[in-house]
């Protein structure tokens, strides 16, 4: 954050007034904290919470699975620079090929001075695979009181480096939050007429442990965590035998992943793949899903729908 004063003195003149004003709006923008954010989902928390004070890059774009990236050099100049780094933690860019881990050692930053892990206030769910029992599960943010922790810890780490502005970051998360809340409740309740033996969320990825937990579904996959990306035979057996068990109506996709091996899960079962939802990712920008808040009512609303067929 860079502060570039403007002497009074040489806008005296109306002659310069133009070029004094257009000056004073860069000086402006240059006082704008920079902030990096591993994915789409925490970049627009970060919006949410700094406004007009902060200016966002987010790493991994729009559609494409965090677990594994490579940063470009323009990531490496843009994480340098930055004032705050957000990263999601449990595993998610610091597992599988530790791509973010690499990045803050290039850019010579240190963990909780320039960069935070959102999720430093959630208990975490661990993976249940065997071998990877010690493994935490990334995928906090799809719980929506999890997200809220997130918001929180955003808030915080924003008014720490930015205490003259603590008044509007604290305003505008906490219109942020009572949005999530009332979402969160009104989906609570929603939830509760999904019959017993349909409650069973199917999707490619096991992302929805925490989500499920939250909503009161059982949560069944293909596979476990995005390391991977295609069904190996004997998963494809499970995942089948698990939804025979069952009387679930219909089938999810996620919007980052492979879609072959739901397809063919689908036409085994012949169950309908009812609805792509959205987990690692928001929608690009201008679509349905374009937000943190938008992308968890579009799966609340999906699931819900979907499961009470
Ligand atoms: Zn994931």
């Amino acid at each position: 954050m860079k502060k570039i004063g403007i002497t009074i003195a040489a806008c005296a003149s109306l002659f310069l007034l133009a070029a004094c004003q257009s000056k004073s709006e860069t000086s402006l923008d240059e006082k704008k904290l920079n902030i990096v954010a591993t994915n789409s989902i925490l970049a627009d928390m970060a919006e949410n919470v700094g406004g007009d004070l902060v200016n966002i890059h987010s790493i991994v774009p729009v559609g494409t699975d965090p677990h594994e990236y490579e940063p470009l050099p323009e990531d490496i100049a843009k994480a340098s620079e930055a004032d705050i780094l957000f990263f999601n933690g449990l595993n998610l860019e610091t597992g599988g090929n530790g791509w973010f881990s690499k990045l803050m050692e290039t850019a010579h930053k240190k963990e909780n001075e320039d960069y935070f892990s959102v999720s430093q206030n959630v208990t975490p769910m661990y993976l249940t695979s065997a071998g990877q029992e010690n493994e935490q599960d990334p995928h906090a943010w799809l719980d929506i009181q999890n997200g809220i922790s997130y918001v929180e810890t955003i808030r915080n780490t924003l008014i720490d480096k930015d205490p003259e502005n603590e008044a509007s970051y604290n305003k505008k998360a906490d219109d942020y939050i009572k949005n999530l809340e009332t979402l969160d409740q009104e989906a609570k309740e929603k939830f509760a007429d999904i019959p017993k033996d349909q409650k069973l969320l199917v999707t490619s990825e096991g992302a929805f442990k925490y989500f499920s937990k939250a909503y009161g579904l059982t949560a069944a996959y293909i596979w476990e965590i995005n390391t991977e990306s295609q069904g190996t035979p004997d998963q494809m057996k499970q995942i089948i035998d698990q939804i025979r068990q069952t009387k679930v109506p219909v089938l999810f996709v996620e919007t980052s992943v492979d879609k072959r091996s739901m397809e063919r899960v689908s036409k085994e079962t012949k169950l309908p793949i009812y609805s792509t939802i959205f987990t690692d990712s928001l929608a690009k920008k201008g679509e349905d899903g374009d937000s943190y808040y938008t992308m968890m009512k579009w799966n609340l609303d999906k699931i819900h729908e979907g499961l009470t067929q």
